[in-house]
């Protein structure tokens, strides 16, 4: 009950389809970081339904942005770490625009939904502070040498190909570059962590990888325009999206799109745990009666369905201000990540506590609720940063 029923169709048969063949292997599933066969069975599921990044369908999933949020909710009331996996891959999108090598290596993969991608942002010294990457892309020729190191990227140890952020040396400004491991290998180290435990989030080790120039994002997205491809076809964002890479920063108007999706993914944490909290409020019994029946069970329910439904309706206020490509979409999905998230940690907490020492135990899910809540405090932007986002777009200065 309490179902968000809109998105009809569509997210009634993706619900109907997680619960067969996902929610069965979840708590099994979710133990340890998935390796590479695990992700291709899982993501396999989803493609079944035409949520992948093959061609032709990535423009189905990522560039239709109501389709995208729907499943950003609905597979996270089943499985957030999948939802996660899915999502980090986008970047294996860019190898139908890259570098001969990188396509004849990899665009087979790509075609049957089997090419593993990350985005790879964060380094050791700091993750908050984007804008400065230690990382280094120089030329050699005509080739980049890449040197550098990157943590907690998503999909890393398992992945094909990687969007590494780096310093152009030569250009002197930031651009972001493709590797495919096949023609440019790079050491990878997997991660262990509170929560969101299926994703394989890793360290990286850029040792004089070498790269073609052409596998510049610059370039591919250069080189393609030249051959005659629109922007969607080279990023499969909506369109509205797209618009605001030219009016705010491409980088700000991508975050906004995943910060939309991480709010989303909140809101489907807090349905999973909101469904199972009032199960066991009716069923548990205690003195006699179901606790349920008790004020203070009574007042955890009216706190987990309020902190839902407020970030519910948060969200969907930054997906209809993204839709319309509206600048206030960068400070709506700022405020909506970090409110969504640290409401789905209150919001699981209390279901947790509905469920007293049950909640605790690791062969139920409300701990793995809360620990997966837990996470999404941080990436994407931590919450503090959020907050800095907002008030640097209220006042047009920035606090960082
Ligand atoms: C599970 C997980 C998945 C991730 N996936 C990816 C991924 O796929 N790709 C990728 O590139 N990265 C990924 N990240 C990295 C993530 O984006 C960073 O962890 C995050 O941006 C914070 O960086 P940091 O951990 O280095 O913290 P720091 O930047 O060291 O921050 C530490 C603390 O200081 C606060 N802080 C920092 N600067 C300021 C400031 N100016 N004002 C106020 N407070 C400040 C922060 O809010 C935080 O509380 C992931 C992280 C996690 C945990």
């Amino acid at each position: 009950m309490y179902y968000d029923d809109d998105g009809g169709e569509f997210r009634e048969n993706l619900r109907a389809h997680l619960e067969e063949h996902i929610e069965p292997i979840v708590d099994e599933a979710d133990r340890e970081p998935l390796t590479r066969e695990e992700f291709l069975e899982y993501t396999g599921v989803l493609r079944e339904l035409d949520i992948g990044f093959e061609p032709g369908v990535a423009e189905e999933y990522f560039g239709n942005l109501e389709r995208f949020t729907i499943v950003s909710e609905e597979v996270s009331r089943v499985w957030p770490s999948l939802n996660v996996a899915l999502q980090m891959s986008f970047p294996s999108v860019f190898v139908q625009h890259a570098a001969d090598v990188t396509q004849d290596a990899m665009l087979d993969k790509l075609h049957d939904g089997e090419c593993i991608g990350c985005l790879a942002v964060t380094e050791p010294e700091g993750g908050s502070d984007t804008a400065r990457p230690n990382t280094v892309a120089y030329k050699d020729g005509d080739e980049y040498v890449l040197e550098g190191k990157k943590q907690w990227v998503g999909n890393a140890p398992i992945a094909d190909v990687a969007l590494v952020v780096a310093h152009d040396d030569e250009a002197d400004t930031q651009d972001m570059f493709l590797v495919d491991q096949a023609n440019s290998p790079f050491e990878t180290e997997t991660m262990d962590k509170l929560g969101w435990k299926g994703v394989n989030n890793g360290k990286m080790y850029f040792d004089d990888v070498r790269i073609p120039e052409d596998n510049r994002l610059s370039n591919i997205v250069g080189n393609a325009l030249m051959d005659g491809a629109d922007m969607q076809e080279i990023v499969p964002f909506p369109e509205s999206v797209s618009q605001l890479f030219f009016e705010q920063k491409a980088l700000n108007a991508t975050f906004s799109f995943m910060r939309t999706g991480m709010s989303f993914m909140a809101v489907g944490i807090m349905q999973a745990a909101f469904e199972e909290a009032l199960e066991y409020a009716e069923e548990r019994e205690t003195f006699g009666d179901p606790i349920g029946s008790t004020q203070l069970v009574q007042e955890k329910l009216y706190e987990i369905l309020r902190d839902l439904e407020t970030s519910r309706h948060l969200s969907r206020h930054a997906l209809e201000l993204l839709k319309r490509g509206d600048d206030r979409a960068r400070l709506i999905s700022s405020l909506a990540k970090a409110y969504t998230a640290e409401r789905s940690v209150d919001a699981t907490y209390n279901a947790l506590q509905i469920h007293g020492g049950e909640g605790l135990k690791t062969e139920n899910r409300l701990e793995r609720y809360y620990r997966d809540a837990s996470v999404m405090t941080i990436p994407d932007g931590t919450t503090e940063i959020q907050k800095l986002i907002v008030g640097k777009e209220l006042t047009g200065m920035s606090a960082y």
